[in-house]
């Protein structure tokens, strides 16, 4: 039997980093579910699609082929075959997908290859509907937060490191907004499920939520010995 890990919180609460590490102790396929609405952001870009045309939007995104494979225990995601790995962690295409994922027939297909790759491998994917949407049946659900304080800290480490010209406050109103949008929207909003785990990274280190993590897995049966 195999068994899924589902992993959902905002935007710079560690969930990729986190997720990663898991996924390797564990043996299992680490899936980024949010690089997929970042692949189709990307199509509808390169199409001059505006965000706010619902109707456009649905239309065209019918047009995206979204695919995931691992290569090398990385996850590769393709765009009507191309790999758009690359491509697709600026700011202006995570400022598309999170304004476009709000649209119902843009998630169809996406949710769909999601639930498909957890069928019969082990996962553990992270994102903002899969304990929710995805994969309600999922062994393990974790709802990863932390204050938008800290969160905004760590954005904006990260692109200080990156060498990009930015300041604390503008990075912590576009984590507000971002918040705002993936937790008011009407189609599957960012939300604790029920009977998820909450771990709240705010004081922890990443070896800590690491841990945190596997002991839920451990509590909840995951065959694994990590
Ligand atoms: O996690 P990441 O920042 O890469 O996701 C980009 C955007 O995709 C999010 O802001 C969110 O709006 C959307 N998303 C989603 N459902 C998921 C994963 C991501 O709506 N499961």
């Amino acid at each position: 039997m195999s068994y899924s890990i589902a992993i959902d919180g905002p935007a710079g609460a560690g969930k990729s980093t986190i997720a990663r590490i898991v996924a390797k102790k564990a043996g299992c396929i680490y899936v980024d579910t949010g690089a997929m609405y970042r692949a189709m952001a990307l199509y509808l870009l390169r199409r001059g699609i505006p965000a706010e045309d619902e109707e456009a939007v649905s239309a065209a995104c019918g047009q995206a082929c979204i695919t995931l494979d691992h290569e090398a225990g990385e996850q590769v995601v393709y765009l009507n075959g191309e790999n758009v790995n690359g491509l697709i962690r600026t700011q202006e295409v995570g400022d598309m997908a999170s304004v476009t994922s709000r649209y119902s027939e843009l998630r169809k297909n996406i949710v769909l290859t999601q639930q498909k790759l957890a069928q019969d491998k082990d996962v553990i994917m992270d994102g903002r509907d899969i304990g929710t949407c995805v994969l309600p049946n999922a062994t393990v659900k974790i709802y990863l937060t932390a204050s938008v304080e800290v969160r905004a800290q760590r954005r904006y480490r990260e692109l200080l490191q990156k060498g990009e010209n930015c300041n604390l406050d503008s990075v912590t109103e576009e984590i507000r907004e971002r918040d705002h949008r993936d937790m008011t929207r009407e189609v599957s909003p960012l939300v604790q499920a029920k009977d998820a785990v909450l771990v709240d990274t705010s004081d922890m280190d990443i070896d800590q939520a690491v841990e945190a993590i596997l002991a839920v897995c451990r509590r909840k049966g995951c065959p694994f010995n990590a």
